[in-house]
């Protein structure tokens, strides 16, 4: 499984960073943001090195999971409606270079186009 020494998330997936785990499983680990922009803001990310959706899509049993564990913590934190966020490219907001689903509920509508 690819990981890079060198990033953050790798490091919490492995567990070295004493991140506590909402939910974890063979592919996917979740944990609460830092910084939490909503009353329930998750972090679910894939335990294999990806540096954004793109490069997660050229693994597409990866990326089902990835999706897969987001619903799976979704349903495990009984959270009847949740909004999900790829930041994808520095000007995105983008600040990780490890694919993360933002996963937020709790507020209402957190995010609307147009
Ligand atoms: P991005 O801006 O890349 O879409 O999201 C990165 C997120 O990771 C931010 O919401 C930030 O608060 C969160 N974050 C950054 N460093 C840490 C950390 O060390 N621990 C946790 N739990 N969250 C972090
Ligand atoms: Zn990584």
């Amino acid at each position: 499984m690819a990981t890079d020494p060198d990033c953050l998330f790798c490091s919490i997936a492995a567990g070295s960073m004493g991140v506590e785990f909402v939910y974890a499983d063979a592919d996917v680990v979740a944990f609460r943001d830092i910084a939490p922009k909503a009353p329930v803001h998750l972090l679910v990310i894939p335990r294999q090195h990806f540096r954004d959706v793109r490069e997660l899509a050229g693994d597409p049993a990866a990326g089902a999971a990835l999706l897969a564990g987001v619903a799976a913590v979704a349903e495990q934190e009984r959270l009847p409606y949740f909004t999900t966020v790829f930041n994808t490219g520095a000007e995105s907001g983008q600040s990780v270079f490890h694919v993360h689903a933002h996963l937020l509920s709790g507020s209402g509508q957190i995010w609307a186009h147009g």
